[in-house]
């Protein structure tokens, strides 16, 4: 569905028109989100990581920006493949694959992929001469929500070692990446990454191993209950951290919730309501095993709202819809009486939430609903 508007968006219409629950998302927002990081990022090419929002649109928008892609899975490649996107704007940055992945990545014509262990470097013997390589770092992060730093890279000192064993097997690694682990409120992890990413550089080089390009990964975060710094601020250190690396250095980022979780705005309907105990519950239409299934797995709590604000508020119980009594979005939250129908707006939806949505209990996924598309001739209103 693809609709264009300048006008302030009304909820309640498109609901009207194409049913509920609706996830409504804004080319206008990503484009916005993309330029942003672009002036807070100069020199740095962004790839934008599509685990967040593995949307057609978003890549058709991002496209038009002049924007690359950061990819993991072969439906990922399918996905940029089907947008016609050129596979040298990509890189593909799952550290751990099957062979039929690399196969996969290849036949599209992405040629940069990352590793972390010795493992991974022997799967690309076989194409050593077609595939540049990033070796991962990790730089541990126990206070992001979602600490990436456990799970794949090296330890800094391990780095090496590793590049030597490549160098051995004939292996282009190009340079480094690193993911300071996702939503990062501070840059501070940032850039101790990046100071200690221009440390293994040096001794690369000194070893005879230069190194070429240094990808910072994802990690830049957003405002959801909590205000973060504005990208521009929040970005100054970085850019500092970075100018010490030789100008000729290919510098790239990955950004994904910080380009797609303003662009969507969820919209579910009051099903049933219900008096327990001092409370009153409203069931929506959409829930946590749905488009709120990132308060589950990313830890993130959203910003509601609802489109009435009339007469005194009741304490409340927002549920969503499945047989599951952990499907509540929010309890103990004061909202004015509302009735079977009325809608409730779920704001800075468009990270890792319809991307891990489940259908669980056969309630369908809420259907992206596009305004402001990738379209080259942009129409004023809503037709
Ligand atoms: C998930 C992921 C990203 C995007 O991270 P954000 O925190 O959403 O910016 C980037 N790179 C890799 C390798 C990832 O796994």
């Amino acid at each position: 569905m693809q609709h264009n508007t300048h006008t302030p968006v009304d909820y309640r219409d498109l609901v009207a028109r194409h049913g509920s629950p609706l996830l409504v998302l804004d080319g206008d927002a990503v484009r916005q989100q993309y330029r942003a990081l672009t002036a807070a990022l100069p020199g740095v090419e962004l790839h934008y990581a599509l685990k967040p929002l593995p949307h057609p649109a978003v890549v058709a928008i991002l496209q038009q920006e002049g924007g690359r892609f950061d990819l993991a899975t072969n439906g990922e490649v399918d996905l940029v493949r089907e947008q016609g996107v050129n596979p040298q704007h990509c890189i593909h940055s799952h550290p751990i694959k099957r062979d039929s992945d690399i196969r996969y990545a290849l036949e599209f014509g992405c040629t940069v992929f990352v590793v972390d262990n010795p493992v991974e470097l022997a799967k690309f013997v076989p194409y050593a001469d077609q595939t540049q390589l990033l070796l991962r770092l990790s730089f541990p992060n126990p206070d992001t929500k979602v600490d990436l730093s456990k799970k794949f890279g090296c330890r800094p000192e391990q780095a090496l070692g590793l590049l030597q064993q490549a160098k051995a097997l004939g292996l282009n690694v190009m340079g480094l990446s690193f993911h300071v682990g996702s939503q990062a409120v501070s840059p501070k992890r940032h850039v101790a990454a990046i100071e200690q990413c221009l440390q293994v550089f040096q001794q690369a080089e000194a070893a005879g191993l230069p190194l070429h390009w240094l990808d910072i990964g994802g990690g830049f975060p957003v405002s959801y209950l909590d205000q973060v710094s504005p990208i521009e601020q929040y970005c100054a250190p970085i850019r500092q951290a970075l100018a010490k690396f030789p100008a000729a250095v290919r510098l790239m980022a990955e950004p994904g919730r910080f380009i797609s979780a303003p662009a969507m705005t969820s919209v579910a309907s009051v099903m049933g309501v219900a008096e327990r105990g001092d409370q009153c519950w409203y069931y929506l239409d959409d829930g946590v095993y749905g488009a709120y299934s990132g308060q589950i797995f990313d830890h993130t709590i959203y910003p509601l709202a609802v489109p009435y604000n009339e007469g005194p508020t009741v304490n409340s119980v927002l549920a969503g819809p499945t047989c599951d009594s952990i499907d509540v979005i929010r309890e103990n939250i004061q909202l004015p009486r509302l009735a079977v129908g009325d809608l409730v707006i779920g704001r800075m939806m468009g990270a890792y939430t319809w991307a891990s949505a489940t259908e669980f209990n056969f309630f369908r996924k809420a259907e992206i609903l596009v305004l402001n598309g990738a379209e080259p001739c942009r129409l004023a209103v809503v037709a």
